[in-house]
């Protein structure tokens, strides 16, 4: 459930008609609810907490929609933070997340990074291959630190919406293999610098079949008892994150609670503390972008196109990943009007500026506005000034309030930023 619905005939955000918000802030912009946020991150929560392992770390990833705003609503909640870069890190402290809640992921840390991440005291390092466990170990080393971390292992499972987004194949870059994860625990568990105090998995993202997820975990499982085996200490095990949003072309994917009976089945009588990092599941059914129609061009034959003010730089996941977002008008006309088919497009020079073809939707005008459903994860967050459009501003919803999060840039600032080499 969400709280986007219809208000007195137009499209709302809990209290808060979308027209308004586009009206003071202008299209496109992405609309945010809090109570959203807030009853999906407590379901996932409630959900793992009846697996049987106590108090889960629910560290929920950052790179689904950064905001400070939607971090600190989280934080509030008692969100930890899944990061991927020292900016993510810095993004979830300064919302007030402690360190202690934090995990830093990724395949690719620089030393500068992993420094930072010493430095913050984050509770979890997760090493994905074995010359950043002796880059960490060395730079832990020259600070005389000794940080906690996990090993992110690589289960050889195939999971996930799109080739783009599974990661957990043993082809894909990210994590160490089963049996590296088991020498290298060891390893790292005799160095006087790491702190090894568990193993990671995440094995892909928008994941509809809980089938890939139970192999992993029984792998994950398997790997914790013969770590124990040898005598190693294992405290926790992070599941990741990967559980499927419900967009409309997937309206019931299975809900935390059956992810969590998954969960319980798989480590049944296993005494581990369980840390997760959903991302998408929490953010995407709570954010929507709202824009406005420049105009319909038809021609004599071929298709009917719905130009619209926002493009592939502002959601680019429909010419990544071929995404399906349901769209909707804010305003529907009460009188209907039978639907017309359209492509609908952005204004640039790209065809993959494509977000749907041949959709059936309500007759629609210049100058009407639309909403992108379930836009509150990847959305915001992948968006760039491609074409020099300035970035897409970002707005949160709090009942009958809302706040400007991220505003628009000016053009005047967008070109400030790039001071001219100085011999031009
Ligand atoms: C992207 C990512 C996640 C979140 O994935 P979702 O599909 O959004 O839940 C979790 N962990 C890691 C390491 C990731 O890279």
């Amino acid at each position: 459930m969400n709280h986007f619905e219809l208000r007195e005939g137009e499209l709302a955000c809990e209290g808060v008609p979308l027209s308004r918000i586009a009206a003071a802030v202008g299209t496109p912009v992405y609309v945010y609810s809090t109570a959203t946020l807030e009853r999906h991150f407590t379901i996932f929560r409630d959900a793992m907490r009846a697996t049987g392992h106590g108090e889960p770390l629910i560290a929920y990833a950052v790179k689904a929609n950064p905001n400070l705003s939607v971090l600190k609503t989280l934080g509030a909640l008692g969100a930890g933070a899944d990061t991927v870069s020292e900016g993510e890190v810095r993004r979830a402290l300064a919302a007030g997340i402690a360190p202690e809640r934090i995990v830093f992921s990724g395949a690719g840390k620089t030393d500068e990074e992993l420094a930072f991440a010493i430095d913050a005291g984050v509770s979890e390092i997760n090493i994905e291959s074995e010359p950043e466990m002796e880059r960490l170990a060395k730079i832990a080393a020259a600070r005389n630190a000794r940080p906690t971390v996990a090993f992110r292992v690589n289960p050889d499972v195939a999971a996930g919406g799109h080739a783009k987004i599974a990661t957990g194949k043993s082809d894909n870059k990210f994590g160490v293999s089963m049996t590296e994860a088991e020498r290298l625990y060891a390893i790292a568990s005799n160095n006087a610098n790491l702190r090894p105090v568990g193993v990671a998995c995440h094995i892909g993202s928008q994941i509809t079949d809980l089938a890939p997820l139970e192999s992993a975990f029984g792998k994950m499982r398997a790997l914790v008892e013969r770590l124990r085996a040898e005598g190693l200490s294992v405290e926790r095990l992070d599941l990741g994150g990967g559980l499927a949003a419900p967009y409309f072309n997937h309206p019931e994917p299975p809900q935390p609670a059956d992810l969590a009976a998954v969960i319980a089945r798989a480590l049944k009588g296993l005494d581990v503390q369980l840390a997760f990092e959903p991302g998408r599941v929490i953010a995407a059914n709570a954010g929507v972008l709202v824009s406005r129609v420049i105009h319909v061009h038809e021609r004599p034959e071929g298709p009917r196109f719905l130009v619209l003010d926002a493009a592939m730089n502002d959601l680019i996941r429909p010419a990544m990943y071929e995404a399906f977002h349901d769209i909707l008008p804010v305003k529907p006309n009460p009188e209907g009007g039978e639907p017309l088919t359209y492509d609908v497009v952005g204004p640039i020079c790209e065809t993959g500026d494509t977000f749907a073809r041949e959709r059936d939707l309500p007759p629609l005008k210049a100058g009407d506005l639309v909403a992108f459903l379930s836009a509150g994860a990847y959305g915001a967050s992948m968006s760039s000034e491609y074409n020099s459009r300035p970035l897409v501003p970002e707005v949160l919803v709090r009942g009958d309030q809302f706040a400007v999060v991220r505003p628009r840039p000016t053009y005047e600032a967008m070109l400030a930023r790039e001071p001219l080499a100085p011999w031009l």
